[in-house]
């Protein structure tokens, strides 16, 4: 799952809702140690052979967690770790059961599960919880200070002839109309069909920035000029087809300029930013709702 494409109280959501099952499986935990401890019989849900799908955790992880997290390869692991830690848990009740004392590489074995699945959802806790934190809180796009660590990561694969990278600036056209005829809530409102637009319509490793204001700068790497300006240019088009319901008669219709260059890996990051500017100025000379390419010209 991108992340990018799950908005802001959705990502609240499924941080509070890991730490809610997380807290759950502390309890179930404490449950068990005293069951082995004190000789209780155990509970005949952990000693089920789907005991993993009867837990609180369980029932959460099967029947409640969002939809939007199911296919995150982190949400994928924290079910393979705790269907292990359960089968191990079921071991040791086994043996407590029958009156046989737990092997310690048995009860080891359990607690390095444990560990282990603890590990995994704090990990998606974290990743979740950074995403919150690095997106822009209105459009969902990441904020301008990702901007160059990012930029530096990609010209070193650039450097290594990993990859060719090209990044985009993009400014809505004749914005300040649209606040000024339907207020800023409204125009606020076209800001993020905008970037949503943008947002979905990408490939999961090409990222948008809020740059500033309405103006974003999108990183697309492992793309060739002639594909990189095809999918600006069709990126140009969807937004320009998108027709904005603003819960009047008439939706809002909005264009965007593009600006097109390589990362160049041979001058600073900001270069490659001001050349992408130039380029996006050349568009809105040229008539706006266009894309132009940087070029040494300009
Ligand atoms: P141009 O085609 O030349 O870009 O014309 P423009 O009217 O879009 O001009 P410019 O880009 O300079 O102006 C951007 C306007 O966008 C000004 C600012 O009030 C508005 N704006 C910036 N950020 C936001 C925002 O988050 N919400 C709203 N509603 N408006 C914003
Ligand atoms: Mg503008
Ligand atoms: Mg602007």
């Amino acid at each position: 799952m991108a992340l990018d494409e799950v908005n802001r109280d959705q990502l609240q959501a499924m941080v509070a809702q890991l730490k809610e099952a997380l807290y759950g499986h502390q309890l179930w935990h404490g449950v068990l140690v005293r069951t082995l401890a004190c000789g209780l019989p155990g509970d005949k849900h952990d000693i089920s052979d789907a005991a993993n799908t009867e837990c609180r955790f369980g029932q959460w992880y099967y029947s409640n967690a969002p939809e939007k997290l199911r296919n995150h390869p982190g949400f994928i692991a924290i079910g393979e770790e705790h269907l292990r830690m359960h089968h191990l848990a079921r071991l040791l009740l086994l043996s407590a059961q029958a009156g046989k004392p737990i092997a310690a590489l048995d009860y080891d074995n359990f607690s390095n599960a444990l560990e282990r699945l603890r590990l995994e959802i704090s990990a998606l806790e974290r990743e979740l919880e950074n995403s919150l934190f690095n997106h822009d809180a209105l459009t969902g796009a990441i904020t301008r200070f990702d901007i160059l660590p990012t930029l530096r990561q990609q010209q070193e694969l650039v450097r290594r002839h990993a990859q060719v990278c090209y990044i985009a600036m993009m400014d809505l056209d004749n914005f300040k109309a649209v606040n000024d005829l339907h207020g800023h809530p409204t125009g606020d409102l076209v800001l993020v069909a905008a970037v949503q637009y943008l947002i979905k319509h990408l490939r999961p490793y090409d990222k948008v920035f809020r740059y500033g204001g309405e103006e974003f700068l999108l990183c697309m790497p492992y793309t060739a000029l002639a594909a990189g300006y095809d999918r600006i240019k069709s990126l140009g088009e969807g937004i320009a087809a998108l027709e904005i319901n603003i819960g009047e008669k008439e939706p809002v219709r909005i264009t965007a300029s593009f600006g097109l260059t390589l990362l160049d890996s041979d001058v600073p990051a900001g270069t490659s930013i001001d050349r992408a500017d130039k380029a996006l100025y050349a568009a809105k000379s040229a008539g706006r709702n266009c894309v132009k390419v940087w070029d040494s010209a300009m």
